[in-house]
Parts: structure tokens; C-alpha cells; sequence
């Protein structure tokens, strides 16, 4: 593989398309139900206006971000009159933002619908609202007895055009944890309460978990990015990022030589090893230490010693010499290693490993048919 930018340390291919035929399959699989994208954190990491414009020329009608400023910057990537709904809601003191820029905010809390209504109120206006319920998580949304509280009050929605109510799965990745079912027959609950309300359950995972999870709208992330909604299972999405690192320096050392902080590891024999430019700033984590691989031509070569901020040590005594040499791309995201691979070796989860990528890399998007958008 090739880094074009040679003044990088490491190269971050992200494959437009690979996202939007992760978009076209999960949209597939809701059959009638509506597929929007969550781009919050940057997209994963991957960059939200590149993603936005992909998913946009693929359809995708409906956006979630997590924070206030995610949604206006999202704003300002995509064509005037999508729905852009903000998930944390409008914090107080942030409603009047929020509608400026024309977003949506997800109402999770009494507070928040009465900070909306009042908006609404002041405006003479109706505003656009969705409401999240809790069904188990407690993590975000309306528990359900202020919910059954406020529903008690006929004026509760007034001034408000409630287009969505959502919740959010605890254990979708695990299909047959009970968790799910209980959530959805909540969910259920909810809806009937609310008729001819669209509905919305499905993360990513949730997607997998079959029809009866699937409502009006969809709300994958982490599977529109490559990362598998069903550990365990072979991954039916597309990897959409490679990331190769460059050779800084090769050098051969000896029986007892040692190699990296804390001399963690020792040479037992010679061995050649490179070094190469990323490290624990980038992303590529301090617990891969002695824990995963890098790819030479195919080739798995291990990490020795501890990640370094800025550098790791390979032992690639297993390359021929005239294979490897300073300034070569070294792939560390590739055919041979996904994402959910590296997340595995670290302890941790793809999407953990997805947003920490790093902002030294040099970022090279394939599939731009539709970047810079027109509108
Ligand atoms: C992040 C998030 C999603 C997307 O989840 P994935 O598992 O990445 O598909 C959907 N809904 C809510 C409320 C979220 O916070």
C-alpha cells in the first residue's frame, strides 16, 4: 500500500464507499423501515462531512449527532431541511441555539421538553421535537413514571410536533440476552401511548435482532463504519478504513539486548526490528503492547516491547532485508486485521478503536464520486 503524503507518519484510508454499502445493506435489512445515520464523535473518527456527503447521495434522510456543536457542524455539511436531531437534547440555556441552526433536539427529561415548550410557547410557534424513554438502560431518556406523569396533563405536547419516539438498546449485541426483548415489549408499551407516532429502537446491533426490533427508523453508527453488530458472528459488513504506519528506523540487536520502557522486553536471540511512526497518541493503544501485529506484504509481524507515544518496535527478523526499509508503509488495518480485531487485542471494543484515531495521520478518502457535494 501506498502513503502519498510522505511527510505523515501513517496513512488513514477511509472508503466512502465501503460506508455506503454498509448503508444500502443495513437499509436492506429494515426492509420497510427508514435508515438514518449517527455521525456523532466525527463520525466515528472517520470525518462527518465526508460521511455526511456519502450518506446523503445514498439517501440517508435523517441524522443523529450526540452534542449541541456536533449538530451544528453537521448543519453546515449537509443540504438545507434534513432532519438533524440532537441526542443529548438542548442542555439549558441551549434552546434558542438549537433552533437557530435548525436542529432537532431529542427530549430526554421533563426539564428538557419544558425548556422546548416554553421556546415554543414564547415563539407562538410549533417546534419539532423527539421524545426519548428509558426501557431499561438508564442512561438517557424519560423514566417511565415522569413519562406516564406528563402524559396526565392533556396540554403536554402543545406546541409541539413530535415526529419520532426513540430508545436506545442496552444489549443488542448479544442477541439472545433478555434484556433486548424486555426493552422492546417497553418500547411497545410506550408506543401504543403515543399512536401514529414513527418509532425508533435499532442501533446498529439492534438492526440484527430481527423485524420486531426494526419500528420506523433505524439508527446505525458503529455498523455503517465496518465495525461487526454481532460479535461472534462473521462480520457481513465492509471494513471501511485501512491504516498503514511508515518505517522510521530497522536495526538489528542482540541475545539480551533490551527493547522499549520499562525493558519489557528482552531479545533472546538477535532479531531485527523496525520502528514505526505511531503510537499510543494516535490511538493505537499503550495495552496492544506485546498484544498484536503489524502486516508486511501480508505478513503478521509482532509488536515487541511497550507502545511508545510516537512509536512502536516489530520484530521483523521473518522479512527478507530487501523487503522492508525506512520510509515503507506498514499496514496495521488491513485484509488481515479489522478493526474489531485490534479492539480484541487491546481489551476493548471497535468503536473504542474507531474514535480514538488519531489527528497526526494523513487522511486519504477513496470513493469522493460525490465530495465536494453540489447542492
Ligand atoms: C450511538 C447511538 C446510536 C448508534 O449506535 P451504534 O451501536 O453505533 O449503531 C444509536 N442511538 C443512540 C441513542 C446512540 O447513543
Amino acid at each position: 500500500m501506498s502513503v502519498p503524503y510522505p511527510r505523515a507518519g501513517a496513512c488513514l484510508t477511509i472508503d466512502l464507499d465501503a460506508i455506503r454499502a454498509n448503508y444500502r445493506a443495513l437499509r436492506a435489512l429494515g426492509a420497510g423501515a427508514d435508515c438514518a445515520g449517527v455521525l456523532k464523535a466525527d463520525a466515528y473518527g472517520l470525518g462527518m462531512p465526508q460521511v455526511a456527503a456519502a450518506l446523503d447521495a445514498e439517501g440517508c434522510r435523517n441524522y443523529f449527532v450526540a452534542h449541541l456543536e456536533e449538530g451544528i457542524r453537521l448543519r453546515q455539511h449537509l443540504p438545507a431541511g434534513r432532519p438533524v436531531h440532537v441526542m443529548h437534547g438542548a442542555m439549558p440555556g441551549t434552546a434558542r441555539d438549537c433552533l437557530e441552526h435548525d436542529l432537532i433536539p431529542v427530549l430526554n427529561d421533563p426539564g428538557q421538553l419544558a425548556e422546548w415548550r416554553a421556546l415554543a410557547g414564547e415563539l407562538g410557534r410549533v417546534l419539532p421535537a423527539v421524545l426519548q424513554v428509558d426501557t431499561g438502560m438508564s442512561r438517557m431518556g424519560m423514566a417511565r413514571a415522569d413519562f406516564e406523569r406528563l402524559r396526565q396533563d392533556p396540554t403536554w405536547l402543545d406546541g409541539l410536533h413530535l415526529q419520532l419516539v426513540m430508545s436506545h438498546l442496552a444489549c443488542a449485541d448479544e442477541p439472545d440476552h433478555p434484556v433486548n426483548d424486555l426493552q422492546r415489549q417497553r418500547f411497545e408499551e410506550v408506543r401504543a401511548l403515543l399512536p401514529g407516532v414513527p418509532a425508533s429502537l435499532a442501533n446498529s446491533s439492534g438492526v440484527f435482532l430481527g423485524a420486531g426490533y426494526h419500528f420506523d427508523l433505524l439508527r446505525p453508527g458503529a455498523a455503517l463504519y465496518g465495525i461487526n453488530p454481532q460479535p461472534g458472528n462473521a462480520n457481513p459488513l465492509a471494513q471501511a478504513v485501512s491504516l498503514a504506519a511508515r518505517v522510521v528506523q530497522l536495526r538489528t540487536v542482540g541475545a539480551g539486548d533490551i527493547i522499549g520502557y520499562g525493558a519489557r522486553h528482552v531479545a533472546k536471540s538477535e532479531r531485527r526490528i523496525a520502528t514505526i511512526a505511531i503510537g499510543y497518541a494516535d490511538g493505537w493503544l499503550r495495552a496492544l503492547s506485546g498484544r498484536s501485529h503489524a502486516f508486511v506484504d501480508g505478513v503478521a509481524v509482532p509488536f515487541v516491547g511497550n507502545v511508545s507515544m510516537d512509536s512502536i518496535t516489530l520484530d521483523v527478523t521473518g522479512i527478507a532485508e530487501d523487503r522492508i526499509a525506512p520510509g515503507q508503509p506498514i499496514d496495521l488495518l488491513c485484509a488481515q486485521q479489522t478493526v474489531d480485531d485490534v479492539a480484541a487485542q487491546a481489551g476493548t471494543i471497535g468503536y473504542e478503536v474507531l474514535t480514538r484515531l488519531g489527528s497526526r495521520f494523513n487522511r486519504q478518502y477513496v470513493g469522493l464520486a460525490a465530495w465536494p457535494p453540489t447542492r
